[in-house]
């Protein structure tokens, strides 16, 4: 048995996560060990983002700092994985492997490869580079994992929540958007091999499940679409063992691809969360067009519209980018009135960074940067009141939550609710402290920050389910 140990460093989306799981497993099978600290690994992996110039350079910062490791290790290996590695290949510096997303199973063997010709020479050889021919016909990676990965680790390891991915890739070519590029075109996995990975996992105790894809309500197979995969994963996991996994969320929904369907199946699926997480991007038609992103701002308050009118507690969340290409004044107005009108949950929200290959690199005018950073802080402004305002209407509720571990300051514990908000809370001595993947009642009592922080009430309650049920 080998002794050597592994750390992996995940950036970007929650498909990275997922990936870091996957290749996790794939050296764990191999006899590599995970560790969770930097400082004693044999080999540090990046799974990285190419989304924005800002996270390839956080990255590349990070393997400049990784660096000091090869003095007390020699044969201390840095590895770039994702997007990053995709997109920029063997001329990523300081790295030992750079391989793209569709070439993680191949990882132990090229580990193997690369040991071996360190102790035979010593000679410094370049990187080990795989990534797929960027040729979109000929990027036809499959799922690195057709049967899944993340269920061969022991059940102990397992965390209460999992991602399980359902499609890669993306053919939406949103004119500012490198992912088509680097994870090429969509492919949606096979239903079968979803629902055996999601029933797997149930049977190991996970409690919260989170279907996957780029633009996920995009998925289609052997004539299935995403509603449908949501009703059948509903149902199928009512008959697994216990009638464990009692939340189902997905994330992300793209709005040109939103259904009536898609609302009726959160609505009337007993396991599926009220939560959607619809990106707008930008509130002024103009804007989107040259976005390409597919709909008009009518078209997506209308989705608002039918989605609230459905699901009235349902959480909405979003993506916002300011700066874009040609973006005026009164675009941006358009967004903030948007977002006013809207008044979403929360939002991730981003100026506008160029990536080289996408359709707008090269589109004029461009927004100065200075401009961008104002933009971006007034819209931060405007929606972190929103989001406050929609935190403090939970004060003095009672709200269900999945305890998902420590908070980061004090005794405290935090969790997730239906909604995907997060709760910080304290126990009482009176009621036995819960555990990770525990159900329990809290109190809501006030705001720290924008987090609503309570009591415990009181744990092990049997999970809400969607009472919505159409008659
Ligand atoms: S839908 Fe658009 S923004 Fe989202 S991953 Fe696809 S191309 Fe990128």
């Amino acid at each position: 048995m080998r002794n050597i140990t592994f750390h992996i460093i995940s950036y970007g989306c929650q498909m990275n996560v997922y990936d870091s799981r996957i290749i996790a497993s794939i050296l764990s099978e191999n006899g590599y060990k995970e560790t969770a600290d930097e400082n004693k690994a044999d080999i540090v992996i990046m799974n990285t983002c190419s989304v924005r110039e800002h996270a390839e350079q956080r990255a590349i910062g990070r393997i400049g700092d990784l660096q000091k490791f090869r003095e007390k290790k020699p044969n201390f290996l840095i590895g770039v994985v994702g997007c990053m590695a995709q997109n920029l290949g063997n001329s990523i510096k300081g790295a030992d492997f750079v391989v793209g997303p569709s070439g993680y199973r191949k990882l132990p063997e090229i580990i193997e490869s690369i040991f071996k010709t360190k102790n035979s020479s010593s000679k410094k050889s370049n990187a080990y580079t795989l990534t797929s021919n960027t040729s979109l016909e000929l990027y036809s990676d499959i799922f690195p994992e057709p049967v899944p990965a993340q269920v061969r680790m022991p059940a102990s390891t397992l965390h209460p929540t999992a991602f399980v991915s359902v499609m890669r890739g993306c053919n939406n070519f949103c004119s500012y958007c490198i992912v088509p590029y680097v994870r090429g075109r969509a492919r949606s996995r096979p239903s079968s091999d979803i629902l055996k990975e999601i029933e797997l996992l149930a049977n190991k105790g996970v409690k919260e499940i989170t279907l996957l894809g780029q633009s996920v309500n995009e998925y289609s197979y052997n004539g299935i679409n995403f509603s449908q995969l949501l009703m059948l994963t509903d149902e199928m996991l009512k008959q697994v063992q216990h009638d464990s996994v009692p939340w189902i969320k997905f994330t992300t929904s793209h709005p040109k691809d939103m259904s009536q369907e898609l609302i009726d199946a959160i609505r009337d699926g007993e396991k599926i969360c009220e939560w959607i997480h619809l990106p707008i991007q930008s509130g002024s038609n103009e804007v989107l067009k040259k976005m390409g992103r597919g709909y008009t701002k009518e078209k997506y308050l209308d989705w608002i519209y039918k989605i609230r009118k459905s699901i009235p507690n349902i959480a909405i969340t979003t993506d916002i980018l300011v700066g874009f290409h040609g973006e005026s004044d009164k675009n941006f107005q358009e967004t903030l009135e948007v977002i006013k009108e809207v008044r979403f949950d929360f939002a991730y929200m981003f100026k506008y960074s160029e990536r080289p290959r996408t359709k707008a690199y090269t589109m004029k005018p461009i927004v100065p940067e200075k401009i961008r950073i104002e933009r971006l802080e007034k819209l931060i402004n405007i929606q972190n009141e929103i989001s406050y305002e929609k935190s403090s209407e939970l004060i003095g509720t009672t709200q269900e939550v999945l305890v998902l571990g420590k908070s980061k300051k004090g005794n405290s514990l935090y969790g997730k609710t239906r909604q995907n908000k997060t709760i910080v809370f304290d126990s009482s001595s009176k009621i036995t402290l819960p555990l990770q993947g525990d159900f329990v009642e809290v109190k809501i009592k006030e705001l720290r920050g924008w987090t609503p922080y309570g009591k415990l009430l009181s744990k092990k309650i049997e999970p809400q389910r969607t009472q919505r049920k159409t008659s």
